[in-house]
């Protein structure tokens, strides 16, 4: 059946090669707004902090039930809402040992312990058993990654965090509008952190990101810390330790329009996902699980199977790049050779991340590319079956 689909390489919709994600074709879609946006902002006087960034925070708080704080990125995110949390030296917190690096490195920024846990079989999301057996007394916060899009096992984490008293600090960098039984991610947690780098579901120039706190004293907490430790209204009055990990008025703006176009971007990867599902029925890979009670917002499209490598060269000799995230867990990670850091079990991780393999996925990947991709998959397991 899907030997009958036959990509359309030949009309102009087509960009060889296509690229693992679209970030380029993003911005340059926006080019216009974008230079537009940029006189504003240099009209306006203020580069740091001005109206952009407080319409910006307004809107997040309001889309995602709580006070929000635009930051540089999501690494300073995570590790701001640590160190607010109160997490130093000698602390544990829990992190899955598939995730990018800024998981953990969050972790060591606050001076305090990851603790590498394994996943779930199907949906490679942090495993609550694993939580419940890495716990000792000196672990004070879990990490959950809601990966790929699809938010994790959110009742039961935080039926442990109750338990045993932990903070916990979401993951939410690849899941803007992810939910899990209609709320979203970055709403069950302590504090919820995006990123808003430029490849993720919403990213502006460069790098961004920003933190959903539920009350004011952490509200203020964390405007002082991404500027100096101080209020934004006294320049040379500092009540805390803080760092300079501010967003750019410039990317605020940027931003602002991306977050209403969110829904129709989450709406067409989903497209993507369900066509490239349909195609790939039949065929000896296995395709995202999305667990009923959840809505996954496909920053990734990753497939199983133990032909991973060949399949990856095959795709790019026809022009197609995939990803693999992540090569290496982070039990793996050169850096953890040098940095504190202590290892679960993670047999479903090791046994997996080689089979992984990320499909292009993202809104301005074109219906021909689409035909491509299908195309480059079936031929493949034509010979592979
Ligand atoms: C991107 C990402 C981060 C870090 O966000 P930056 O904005 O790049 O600093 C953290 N965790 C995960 C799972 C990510 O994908």
């Amino acid at each position: 059946m899907t030997g009958t689909l036959i990509a359309s390489t030949s009309t102009d919709e087509t960009h060889l090669p296509v690229p693992p994600d679209g970030q380029h074709r993003r911005i340059a879609n926006m080019r216009h707004l974008i230079h537009r946006y940029l006189d504003q902002v240099i009209d306006s006087g203020t580069s740091l902090l001005g109206e952009y960034t407080r319409r910006l925070e307004q809107q997040l708080g309001e889309r995602w039930g709580g006070h929000a704080v635009a930051t540089s990125s999501g690494t300073e995110s995570l590790h701001f809402s640590l160190r607010i949390a109160g997490i130093g030296p000698g602390d544990e917190v829990i992190v899955p040992d598939m995730t990018f690096v800024s998981t953990a490195f969050a972790v060591n920024a606050a001076h305090a312990t990851p603790v590498f846990v394994d996943v779930e079989p199907d949906t490679w999301l942090i495993s609550p058993d694993a939580i419940r057996k890495a716990i000792t007394p000196k672990t004070k916060a879990i990490i959950p990654v809601h990966l790929y899009g699809q938010v994790a096992e959110m009742d039961e984490i935080m039926a442990i965090a109750e338990e045993h008293g932990l903070v916990v600090i979401e993951d939410c960098a690849q899941a803007h509008d992810a939910t899990y039984k209609g709320k979203p991610a970055g709403s069950f947690g302590d504090f919820g952190c995006f990123s808003m780098w430029v490849g993720k579901n919403v990213g502006g120039l460069d790098d961004g990101g920003f933190v959903i706190v539920k009350d004011e004293q952490n509200l203020q907490a964390m405007q002082r810390m991404h500027n100096l430790g101080r209020d934004r209204t006294i320049r040379y009055l500092h009540h805390s330790w803080g760092s300079r990990a501010r967003l750019s008025e410039l990317n605020a703006a940027i931003l602002s329009h991306q977050i209403t176009m969110l829904p129709e971007w989450n709406e067409q990867r989903r497209l993507i996902a369900t066509t490239y599902d349909k195609a790939f029925a039949g065929l000896p890979l296995a395709t995202p699980t999305v667990l009923p009670d959840r809505e996954h917002v496909f920053y990734k499209y990753t497939v199983h199977t133990e032909h991973a490598d060949a399949l990856e060269s095959h795709l790019k000799n026809r022009g197609i790049s995939t990803e693999r995230i992540y090569p290496y867990l982070l039990s793996e990670q050169p850096a953890f050779a040098h940095l504190p850091h202590r290892v679960e079990p993670t047999p479903v991780a090791r046994a997996n991340n080689a089979k992984l393999l990320c499909l292009p996925m993202y809104p301005e990947l074109s219906y021909a590319e689409q035909q491509a991709v299908i195309a480059g998959v079936t031929s493949f397991f034509a010979d592979h079956g």
